[in-house]
């Protein structure tokens, strides 16, 4: 019997008119994922349906499908006609264990089958319970239920497994972020928890080349490719952060070293994004993680932004819940990596934890050509657009 995949839509089933809006971006993410594989997209009110594919790429289709945003979870069915021999014929696969309890649900569109619904759930109960040891119904707390879905289409779809999907919303729905892209734990989970709310996620990186290694920049490229699997195309900024770094550390009290360079980056992260359409920033910082990531520092960051709101998705997160996210998505085996990122030179023994705005106001503007500087940086910014596996020949 033909195998076919049931998926079911997540929060955008709450969305009231502009519902075919999130529903056609949806299916377009969805068609995109599954690039180079043969099978039928069949769309049937808040369900959609994946058939005709060869069995052999049943695991390669879940496993795709599970990474798209906006997907609640998934069934692997068996479809058959709606008919009673058909079904019963089936049901069998889908049987509890020995020692399980189980129920069978029926939904019946299909008005011209002969039983009720409730009719022929405990009919299809009876078939179980006649052919299979030790089980019982549950109506309540079953271990396994079993669901016969008989379609207005004249098909039944049986099944009983859900698989959970990534959820969120439709990547490219809720316009365009700028990730600072670090090469640690946090960064990538914090694109990725943006890109689960809809955002196209871009990326900015600041290296400090010979002073942190190219492998520090292979691994930033390798992070941001991981996440393409889940947000689809990300364009990448590598920024030359050098000479802005050697500058800081010329003119600048050294205490306020790490405080001046988020300052900059995140002014250069600011005009790179409107430049190209990000309508907001996204940044790994989680409260008091580290020095730089107390209220004080996070305020003498945040002033340097002209306008475009930063969004930080971790700040309420423990450490062991990003790691456990990293290790789902996937970029946690590279950002353990031992290669140092730009944080890590000319870092000062003693950097200030609460710095003052108005001390690290004055500090900054010791730099007289920051502006050139900046230009500079923007000016020989390297840009590449990575695209996730399955888009690739
Ligand atoms: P991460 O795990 O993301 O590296 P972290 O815990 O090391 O974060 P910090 O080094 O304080 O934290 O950095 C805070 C945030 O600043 C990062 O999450 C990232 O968004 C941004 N950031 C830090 N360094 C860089 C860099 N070299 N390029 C781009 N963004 C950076
Ligand atoms: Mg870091």
């Amino acid at each position: 019997m033909e195998k076919v995949i049931l998926l079911r839509i997540g929060e955008i089933f709450l969305k009231g008119k502009n519902k075919s809006y999130f529903d056609n971006s949806l299916i377009n993410n969805i068609k995109r994922h599954l690039s180079g594989i043969n099978y039928k997209f069949v769309k049937s009110q808040n369900r959609y349906y994946l058939e005709d594919f060869k069995e052999e790429d049943l695991d390669e289709i879940v496993d795709r499908v599970k990474k798209v945003f906006g997907l609640h979870s998934l069934s692997i069915a068996t479809k058959v006609k709606n008919s009673e021999e058909e079904i019963k014929d089936n049901i069998l696969e889908y049987a509890p264990h020995e020692g399980q309890s189980f129920r069978v649900t029926c939904t019946r569109a299909d008005k011209t089958f002969p039983y009720k619904s409730y009719e022929f759930a405990a009919k299809m109960g009876g078939v179980i319970l006649a052919n299979v040891k030790n089980v019982e119904v549950d109506l309540h707390e079953p271990d396994v239920v079993i669901s016969i879905d008989i379609r207005e289409s004249g098909y039944t779809y049986i099944f009983s497994q859900k698989i959970m999907c990534a959820q969120g919303m439709p990547v490219g729905t809720a316009g365009k972020g700028m990730l600072l892209l670090s090469g640690g734990f946090d960064s990538p989970v914090a694109g990725w928890r943006m890109a689960r709310r809809g955002m196209r996620i871009s990326a900015i990186h600041f290296h400090s080349y010979p002073h942190t290694s190219l492998q520090a920049k292979e691994k930033v490229i390798d992070l941001a490719k991981v996440m393409t699997e889940y947000c689809g195309d990300i364009d990448l900024f590598i920024v030359p952060f050098t000479k802005i770094q050697e500058a800081i550390h010329e003119h600048c009290r050294a205490d306020f070293m790490i405080t001046i360079m988020r300052r900059i980056m995140i002014m250069i992260a600011e005009r790179i994004a409107k430049a190209n359409e990000c309508g907001a920033l996204i940044t790994g910082e989680s409260l008091a993680q580290v020095a730089s990531q107390t209220v004080e520092s996070i305020t003498s960051t945040n002033q340097a932004v002209e306008l475009l709101p930063v969004f930080r998705p971790l700040i309420g997160m423990d450490k062991s819940e990003i790691i456990e996210t990293a290790e789902h998505i996937g970029t946690a085996k590279l950002s353990e990596l031992p290669y140092p990122d730009c944080c890590t030179v000319f870092l000062p023994d003693f950097p200030v934890i609460k710095p003052k705005l108005q001390v690290a106001i004055d500090e900054q503007a010791k730099l007289v050509d920051l502006e050139a500087l900046i230009q500079d940086a923007i000016d020989n910014t390297e840009k590449m657009r990575l695209k996730p596996s399955y888009t690739e020949e």
